[in-house]
């Protein structure tokens, strides 16, 4: 997570006049480097340059809050906790009941008890290193989201587990950003997040919002999809890796192995209102693979995705359809609609 916050926070007056004497609302934006990100927040409407600023301090209060690397931090204190219980409340605590939800409703597969793991890799720290498998199975032993309990105004868990908030915590910020910015009266909104991206609303004139998805392989754009009042959010291999002998390892890590996840997917988007949910479960879906990520969508169904695979093809889920459109330079990839 960011230790340095710069931000640069300006009203940037981006559309002018609509037609004829109509002016179109204002957008006003907002940009800043948070939770390790850029991060653009774009509103519309009267009072819109004070909601963003609300919103920015949402997002740098969690970022505060959240990272792993910050001795100021609440996750720094309780990783680095005396004793096996430890005060939580708050903000927090209300994420981590949320987490704990979402490792259980995944199987395990989004853990936030990962950080041991994670950490022995270096992706908290930039530090990249190969741990041994002495080093994995050691870390791997700490992890374990049904050991933690979560009481009234406490948590415990065992000696030496260690939480990570990373695969969830941008999305939970955008959550309360969106929220935030509600609060204020905005009723049309697009935050990204580095990669997440939450819209509030529509634009202005009624219309969608355009949302790009980007080709693991190449950056470019692979395909767009069309939204309001959603949370777009993808995990991919491409987004934090290294790479020894040629070989790439990335930061989203099967918990049951403590390797990278390495199952045919590139990426996972996950499309539906909460951007926290979309967060954990993009993570979740990219370590369960193709057929798990699947599974898990058709007994669920209560949010859309879209894969893409090592080979370039896509599947989307159905209620895509229409929603969802290759660039051209992408229409010959194979796209396969999940039923
Ligand atoms: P995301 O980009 O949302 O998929 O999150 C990846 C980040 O979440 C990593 O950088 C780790 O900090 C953390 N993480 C990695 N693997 C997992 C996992 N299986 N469950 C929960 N968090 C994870
Ligand atoms: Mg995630």
């Amino acid at each position: 997570m960011a230790r340095f916050v710069r931000f640069l926070c300006s009203a940037l007056v981006l559309s002018l006049l609509l037609t004829g004497c109509q002016t179109a609302p204002k957008a006003h934006d907002c940009q800043f480097v948070a939770m390790d990100t850029f991060m653009s927040l774009t509103a519309y409407g009267e009072n819109a340059q004070t909601a963003l600023t609300r919103a920015q301090e949402e997002i740098l209060a969690l970022d505060t809050a959240l990272d792993v690397n910050n001795e100021k931090s609440r996750v720094y204190a309780i990783n680095h906790r005396q004793q096996d219980t430890v005060p939580l409340s708050g903000e927090v605590g209300q994420l981590l009941s949320l987490s704990l939800e979402l490792a259980r409703e995944t199987g395990g597969a989004f853990d936030p008890t990962i950080y041991p793991v994670v950490r022995k890799w270096g992706f908290t720290t930039g530090a990249y290193q190969l741990p041994t498998s002495h080093e994995l199975e050691q870390a791997l032993s700490l992890v374990g989201h049904e050991d933690l309990f979560l009481g009234q105004g406490s948590l415990t868990l065992k000696e030496g587990a260690q939480l990570d908030f990373g695969g969830i915590g941008k999305g939970w910020a955008g959550d309360r950003a969106a929220q935030a910015l509600r609060e204020q009266g905005i009723a049309s909104a697009i935050l990204r997040l580095g990669g997440n991206i939450q819209t509030l609303g529509t634009k202005p004139d009624g219309s969608l919002w355009t949302v790009g998805i980007q080709d693991p392989a190449t950056g470019d754009n692979l395909a767009t999809l069309a939204v309001a009042d959603l949370s777009v959010v993808t995990s991919g291999s491409y987004q934090r890796y290294f790479t020894v002998n040629g070989q790439v390892y990335h930061h989203i890590i099967d918990p049951a192995t403590g390797l990278p996840a390495d199952n045919g997917l590139t990426s996972v988007t996950i499309i539906a209102p909460s951007g926290a949910r979309c967060d954990a479960l993009s993570t979740a879906l990219f370590v369960m693979g193709p057929d798990g990520a699947a599974r898990f969508w058709r007994e669920h169904r209560d949010f859309e995705a879209v894969l893409v695979f090592d080979d370039g093809s896509v599947a989307i889920t159905n209620g895509l359809q229409g929603n969802f459109t290759l660039t051209p330079a992408f229409s010959h990839r194979r796209l396969e609609v999940l039923e």
